[in-house]
């Protein structure tokens, strides 16, 4: 079986489809009553795909919080 072979979104690395892979999709989501929104449904292809490593690098770059910040403590 032939696994379909892509490049991560982030750092153009080769990126195999399997288990724990990200991919980037856009789709629907409705607002709820409570506000905030159901997660998405109607999901498009995936435009892009991304190694988990390389998502959490970004996650934790928008707290703030990348490998090159030092605790200060
Ligand atoms: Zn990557």
């Amino acid at each position: 079986m032939d696994i379909p072979q892509e490049t991560c979104y982030f750092c153009g690395e080769p990126i195999v489809m399997v288990k724990g892979a990200y991919r980037k999709v856009t789709g629907w989501a409705q607002i709820r009553e409570q506000g905030g929104t159901n997660s998405l449904s109607l999901m498009s292809e995936p435009e892009a795909w991304a190694h988990p490593a390389c998502v959490d690098r970004q996650r934790l770059k928008k707290r703030g919080m990348g490998p090159h910040t030092e605790p200060l403590f």
